[in-house]
């Protein structure tokens, strides 16, 4: 970590899946590459995509006051930047009641009134609306609303003789103007005037209602800017509102810094602080893992929630933000089977939403080093393969598991051995693909310890089979995935013919939803 505690750490690429190695989030890029106009054109067209996307998939997002934070390129913060953030809003949000309480004092009962609307600080699209925490008014009935003025029938007058009243009466028509008003967006301010027994002549209605719509269109266009600047955020207004949450409640003590900005996820140092129960330890040392809440790098790993029984009935069912909050759900439950088998993982302090709290690995704010950027000498190496493998097959014999994007990227180095994270995609051997995975798994071990001059190494046949106990004999790469896959395609048949399958793990404390 550098001196003010933020570090952007390398991507990860390189030997990693894939999709690991598709677009790294959050890297800067130095390099300066001319490109078509085509190329532009496109990069447009795909920001357009992707912007009515995230409209489409959080039309409730409402962000409250913006103001500079983490992006992915930006990742110049430190703990008191982001309590003056936090304190800013809360200031805003006082200076915006106060405003209103002088508004009130200032109209009384007048029945014009004058709105202090431009001068507010938090504009009306982007209060807070604390989402989840909103209880919503019932609005089938509207105390306010007016009682519709009577209106006048298609002959174009009522009553008879000098009684009549045209359409065109000045009163019957000043009535009318004055509930069209209710038509004005909802944020528009038209003061208490739908209520009382207001004439509004057309000229005024007219330059009301052409004002109404100009503010419109004002708001929505500051709203679109602020929804597209907040999506690009690695950490937008809620999740800043989250952690500000935890370290008020006294959980955390600081957030010290960015430990790391990956693709799906950004990680934060953070000292403990107390808990609010005392059976709860909270450690020293914390890292935060806020998984993005932006949709398009998720999308890529639909296959490993999709096929994973113990999320798919929820996941046809849940809304794309909810299926992110699953990812940190999932990390949670695998990191809690891996603590109960006792294999040096992160302790799960709690999770809120997207927000995963753990302990931390490493020391004084610096995390511990991954196995790719770690020189170990030639014993230390040979400790830490043999307890590599020992714990690939700790995690598939006891905890039902495959990691599925192990490497010496997601291994770290601490107090003399291996540690292993980012298990949030990790799988049950029985999912679809789960063998596939942890053959991938196997070639990335297997290839990292032989090149590290670990003589014993396996190779990845070997390991496979040593890990998941299987005995598949063909001796080359090409075999060996046919039998695999021809195993998967056996399991799922089995699925298929005799329901679902039966999770055989039940001892982690895992919620019910695991054992349906
Ligand atoms: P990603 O999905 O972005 O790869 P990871 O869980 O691998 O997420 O975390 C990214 C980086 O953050 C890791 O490589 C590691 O350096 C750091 N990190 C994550 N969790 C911890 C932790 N509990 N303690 C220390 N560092 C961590
Ligand atoms: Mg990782």
């Amino acid at each position: 970590m550098d001196p003010v505690g933020v570090a952007a750490a390398p991507p990860e690429a390189g030997p990693g899946p894939a999709w690991r190695s598709k677009c790294p989030w959050g890297a800067p890029n130095t390099t300066s590459i001319s490109c078509s106009l085509a190329d532009v054109m496109s990069e447009q067209l795909a920001k357009e995509l992707q912007l009515e996307e995230e409209n489409a998939a959080f039309p409730e997002v409402v962000a409250v006051a913006e103001g500079p934070f983490i992006t992915g390129e930006n990742v110049d913060t430190s703990s008191d930047l982001m309590l003056a953030q936090m304190l800013q809003m809360e200031f805003d949000r006082e200076y915006d009641a106060q405003l209103r309480r002088e508004e009130k004092k200032i109209n009384g009962d007048s029945k014009v009134s004058i709105s202090f609307e431009n001068y507010r600080k938090v504009h009306p699209y982007d209060s807070d609306s604390s989402e989840d925490e909103v209880d919503w008014q019932d609005t089938r009935h509207d105390p306010y609303r007016a009682d519709k003025p009577t209106t006048t029938p298609r002959k174009g007058f009522i009553g008879k003789g000098k009684d009549i009243t045209t359409k065109h009466d000045e009163v019957v028509c000043g009535r009318k103007n004055t509930a069209r008003m209710e038509n004005f967006a909802p944020e528009f301010q038209v003061g208490d005037g739908i209520g009382m027994d207001l004439k509004l002549s057309n000229q005024v209605f007219n330059a009301l209602k052409q004002h109404a719509y100009s503010e419109e269109r004002r708001s929505a266009r500051l709203h679109e800017k602020k929804e597209h600047s907040t999506a690009e955020k690695a950490v937008d207004p809620k999740t800043r509102l989250l952690l500000y949450k935890m370290v008020n409640s006294g959980m955390l003590e600081t957030i010290t810094g960015c430990v790391s900005t990956g693709k799906e996820s950004v990680v934060f140092h953070a000292y403990g602080g107390k808990s609010a129960t005392e059976d709860k330890v909270i450690p020293p040392e914390c890292a935060i893992k806020v998984f993005k809440t932006t949709l398009n790098e998720f999308k890529n790993r639909d296959k490993y929630i999709k096929d994973d029984y113990r999320f798919k009935d929820r996941f046809s069912k849940l809304n794309p933000r909810k299926i992110i909050r699953m990812w940190a759900e999932k990390e949670m439950h695998n990191l809690t089977r891996m603590q109960h088998a006792g294999i040096p993982c992160p302790q799960v302090v709690i999770l809120k939403k997207h927000v995963l709290v753990m302990s931390f690995i490493g020391h004084d704010q610096v995390p511990a080093p991954k196995l790719k950027d770690v020189t170990l000498s030639i014993e230390d190496m040979k400790k830490a393969y043999d307890q590599v493998l020992n714990m690939m097959q700790q995690l598939y014999k006891e905890c039902n598991l495959v990691h599925a994007d192990l490497s010496e990227y997601n291994m770290l180095w601490h107090d003399g051995k291996v540690w292993l994270i980012d298990v949030s995609q990790s799988v049950e051997p029985t999912h679809p693909h789960g063998l596939e995975f942890l053959f991938r798994d196997c070639r990335n071990v297997s290839q990292f310890f032989q090149k590290g001059g670990v003589a014993e190494a396996l190779n990845e046949r070997e390991l496979f089979n040593a890990v998941s106990g299987f005995n598949i004999t063909a001796d080359n790469e090409v075999d060996f995935q046919a039998e695999i896959e021809a195993l998967e395609k056996m399991n799922e048949d089995h699925v298929q013919n005799h329901g679902k399958k039966l999770s055989m793990f039940s001892s982690d404390g895992d919620p019910p939803i695991y054992d349906e």
